[in-house]
């Protein structure tokens, strides 16, 4: 398939040819029609499978650019990762949406000045992410998307805990989407227990 095939956006589809992505790569042609539409949905993928711009799209294509608020949660593993993801995410946004990257090891104040700013996706790690929202500098209450990347290795590294308290202040009505490398049965409990009949895509 094409990219216009798996119903995205003229904007959206405009920036990919910008950027130069032909054609969508295997892991995209599958999640894409789904999450597009609107339901939750996990995915078996690694890195270099172009897993980013699977879960990115549609959560592009959800929010409402004129709004000033964070209405998209993306966690991730460690900040390196974070970084990346909030790096493509700019590029097929082409620049028209507003993250901040909120990982530890950095000093929180600037990560705050981002969020009063006016940030409307969130991408981070689950300690320093829990970490704002326990002091009141983070709230999720306007939450309509939330991606859990790598969550194979989010749970091996210890943040299960924190996960499920950040997925908790999530409203209900969200979609969720979860990316993961290996879907040993830690990570289809937690799909079980955060998200909606999810479709589940193997690549
Ligand atoms: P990822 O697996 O998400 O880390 O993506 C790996 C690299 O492939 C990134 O540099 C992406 O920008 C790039 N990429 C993802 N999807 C496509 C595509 N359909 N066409 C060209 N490049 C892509």
């Amino acid at each position: 398939p094409t990219f216009a095939d798996l119903g995205l956006s003229k904007a959206t589809l405009a920036t990919l040819d910008e950027i130069g992505f032909e054609r969508p790569s295997k892991i995209q042609a599958a999640f894409l029609p789904i999450a597009l539409s609107g339901r939750d949905c996990s995915g078996q993928a690694r890195t270099g499978t172009g897993k980013t711009a699977a879960f990115t799209l549609p959560m592009l294509e959800k929010l409402d650019l004129d709004r000033k608020v964070i209405q998209g949660l993306i966690l991730a593993p460690t900040r390196e990762l974070a970084e990346q993801v909030s790096q493509e995410m700019k590029k097929l946004s082409g620049g028209r949406v507003k993250t901040v990257v909120i990982v530890g090891g950095r000093p929180m104040g600037p990560q705050v000045d981002a969020i009063k700013r006016g940030a409307q996706v969130v991408v981070g790690t689950p300690g320093r992410v829990m970490d704002l929202m326990g002091r009141g500098q983070l709230g999720l209450e306007n939450i309509a998307f939330a991606v859990l990347d790598e969550a194979d290795r989010m749970l091996d590294d210890g943040f299960r805990p924190d996960i499920e308290k950040i997925l908790r202040k999530c409203p209900k009505d969200r979609q969720t989407l979860l990316l993961s490398a290996t879907m040993p049965g830690e990570v289809e409990e937690l799909a079980a227990k955060f998200m909606k009949n999810p479709a589940q895509v193997d690549m």
